[in-house]
């Protein structure tokens, strides 16, 4: 085996499920052990009594309908360039962030800890309760709403909740949702073709 093989994934040695219980671990300050961080400055503090209590899935592609460039990583940080491409141009000032981000091929950032809010909802309204920013955890997932999500991102979002869950006992199995459901009408990711059957049986896997 060459020095490289032993480097890639651990997924590729042990399969899926092994994957998915392979354990996440949010330290105290709401930031993951052993995981990429790319800290975002679009945050704040949440409202003294925000409970968290609301996972957001989210789906998202930079250029749209292209993978891969870094340029989602570059929007959360401030730092993508407007003259790179005339949707960015489009975009430019937008301040915006997610407490994490899973790329295509499952690999996985932190952006904002999850003890802090997070400018990934809008406006959005969940069970009657507004600004869902306040009191949600929003994870994107690089894709579009008319291409299903790869199989490394449905593992890592598994682990993700389910460590989640493990730190903030307040997101039950119910809070869960996608951008599409405390934004309808204006957003519609992270579209139809997300499987939440399979994302849920990954978690009790
Ligand atoms: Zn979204």
């Amino acid at each position: 085996m060459t020095p490289d093989l032993l480097h890639k994934p651990i997924e590729i040695f042990t399969g899926l499920s092994l994957a998915v219980q392979s354990k996440l671990k949010i330290k105290h300050d709401g930031w993951l052990q052993d995981t990429d961080i790319l800290a975002s400055p679009n945050f704040e503090q949440r409202p003294d009594n925000a409970e968290i209590d609301l996972i957001v899935v989210h789906g998202i592609s930079l250029p749209p309908g292209e993978y891969g460039g870094g340029y989602i990583q570059q929007l959360f940080t401030n730092q993508l360039d407007p003259r790179e491409h005339e949707y960015f141009a489009e975009i430019e000032g937008l301040r915006v962030s997610a407490h994490c981000l899973i790329e295509r091929n499952g690999h996985l950032v932190q952006f904002v800890s999850f003890n802090d809010r997070a400018w990934h909802a809008g406006a959005s309204c969940w069970q009657g309760r507004d600004n869902c920013n306040d009191f949600s955890i929003g994870i994107e997932l690089e894709g579009c709403d008319d291409e299903g999500y790869t199989d490394a991102q449905y593992q890592q979002l598994a682990r993700l909740v389910i460590s989640l869950r493990k730190q903030y006992p307040a997101l039950t199995e119910q809070a869960l949702c996608g951008h599409s459901d405390i934004a309808p009408g204006r957003k519609t990711d992270p579209g139809p073709c997300f499987d939440w059957n399979r994302l849920n049986t990954l978690i009790h896997s």
